[in-house]
């Protein structure tokens, strides 16, 4: 049991743990740079410690000093929230080695999943469905050139130690395959330090649905239904929804087995995600597992009732999961879209600067996440992501009505952002029609 958690992150992800151990009457301790020291979660929580300057390599990267600002203030356990080091293992380990508590998945399974050669052979084995290519990493051209002739082109190359949508591309014929590889390694070599590489066969027009799985310390673990991430722009997730329009009870049921049978290979436990892609056909193929709380949990705890943060925390404390699998439920159709500090009309560069004036839209059934108030200046140097919108409706033609109502009414003066691009997503047609991809927001232009 611990009274009192370091929150290892900044922005909304921050005030979100914040609020939830303020629920389970927890003390809270921040963490913020030099750039941040008007930031909302460095003011709202019961201590704030600055740990360095402001770029996250100087801070909320920063291990030394956030061991000592647990040391100093005496907390006991971290919540890394998502990005920054909520997917490294070695910091995990020294967290473990300190006495100090990580609200999140052991250091083992953290690692095993992070590589993804190694996280594939291991998911076939467990009888996961995985996307056809190479069984663990290639080391040669001549290797690759026979595996992709095998599960035939177009194929993709992909970082063993990829995230965030790097490292990854496309080839589509033998004569493509080679600058690929080169260009795979080094964009590989140069934000993972580690130039290895798989082939996958690549599947035209998927979608992105992931599966939220949720386990304690116990051996007990339960799915929390989807999220359906298919609007994407550049492999960046821009709304997320769910139940996913393509779901069916049948495959629900068929992906929350598979993303439990994933998770059981490595003795994971608390809350992750495993993403798949969903062909044309509805055959489902495992992606990656991501070790963390995701931008994007939100939608599941409003279709499902489940404040996922707070199951999280008292996961840690070791308590047993606070439900079954057959208390789980999901009631109507939930739509998060991500407010990003960026301007549209000019290829989404990041637009930093001071919020003269904002007014959030509220009513029955509207979430909103966020870390900006007025007269806020928002730093240059950390992700442009400034808000969460999320509603609930009864299906999701009423979701829809009820985001546009709400984005329509949301008003940030002094920076730019994408609202009105997200009311363009919602207008439509494709997107109305539940029936697209991937690559549908890549194809077209909403600006
Ligand atoms: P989610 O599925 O939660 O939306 P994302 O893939 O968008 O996750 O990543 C969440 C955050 O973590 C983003 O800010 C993203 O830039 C960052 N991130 C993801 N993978 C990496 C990585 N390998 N290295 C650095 N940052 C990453
Ligand atoms: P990351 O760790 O960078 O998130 P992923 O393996 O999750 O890498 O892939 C990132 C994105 O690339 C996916 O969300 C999907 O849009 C696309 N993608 C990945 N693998 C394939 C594939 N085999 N075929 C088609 N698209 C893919
Ligand atoms: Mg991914």
């Amino acid at each position: 049991m611990f009274d009192k958690i370091l929150i290892a992150n900044r922005g909304e992800i921050a005030i979100r743990i914040i609020r939830a151990c303020r629920e389970l009457g927890i003390e809270t301790v921040a963490v913020y740079s030099t750039a941040d020291k008007s930031a909302l979660h460095a003011q709202i929580a019961d201590q704030a410690v600055c740990i360095g300057g402001p770029r996250s390599t100087d801070s909320y990267l920063n291990t030394k000093a956030l061991i000592a600002a647990c040391e100093i203030t005496g907390a006991k356990a971290i919540h890394p929230g998502f990005g920054f080091l909520s997917e490294d293992s070695n910091f995990v380990r020294l967290c473990d080695k300190c006495g100090i508590k990580w609200i999140g998945p052991n250091a083992s399974a953290m690692e095993a999943m992070g590589n993804k050669a190694n996280a594939k052979s291991a998911m076939i084995k467990a009888g996961v469905p995985v996307v056809t290519g190479s069984e663990g990493v290639v080391e040669t051209l001549e290797e690759a050139k026979k595996i992709s002739a095998e599960v035939g082109y177009p194929v993709l190359v992909k970082a063993s130690a990829g995230g965030g949508g790097r490292g990854i591309r496309r080839a589509d014929s033998e004569e493509e395959l080679e600058a690929a590889i080169t260009a795979a390694k080094q964009e590989a070599k140069q934000f993972f330090g580690n130039d290895d590489i798989y082939i996958e066969k690549f599947i035209v027009n998927p979608r992105h649905v992931e599966i939220q799985i949720i386990a304690d310390e116990h051996g007990n673990a339960v799915h929390l239904g989807e999220r359906d991430c298919s609007c994407q722009r550049r492999n960046q997730k821009v709304l997320e929804e769910s139940p996913s329009p393509v779901m069916t009870p049948e495959l629900r049921e068929k992906m929350g087995q598979a993303a439990l049978r994933a998770a059981s290979v490595y003795g994971y436990y608390n809350a992750g995600t495993v993403e798949f892609l969903v062909d044309k056909d509805k055959n489902f193929y495992f992606m990656e597992m991501n070790a963390r709380i995701q931008v994007e949990h939100p939608v599941t705890e409003m279709v499902t009732g489940v404040d996922l943060i707070k199951e999280q925390i008292r996961i840690a404390m070791g308590l047993p999961l606070s439900f079954k699998q057959e208390d789980i439920s999901l009631s109507g159709h939930v739509i998060e879209c991500r407010i990003n500090a960026e301007d549209p009309k000019h290829g989404f560069r990041p637009c930093p600067g001071k919020i003269h004036s904002i007014h959030m839209p509220g009513g029955p059934n509207v979430r909103i996440d966020t870390a900006v108030y007025q007269g806020y200046e928002i730093p240059l140097y950390y992700d442009s992501m400034i808000a969460k919108l999320i509603v609930k409706g009864r299906n999701r033609e009423e979701a829809i009505t009820k985001m546009k109502v709400a984005l329509s009414e949301m008003l940030i003066e002094g920076i730019q952002t994408n609202i009105d691009f997200q009311l363009n997503l919602l207008r439509d047609e494709e997107f109305e029609s539940g029936d697209f991809d991937i690559g549908f927001l890549n194809r077209k232009d909403l600006t």
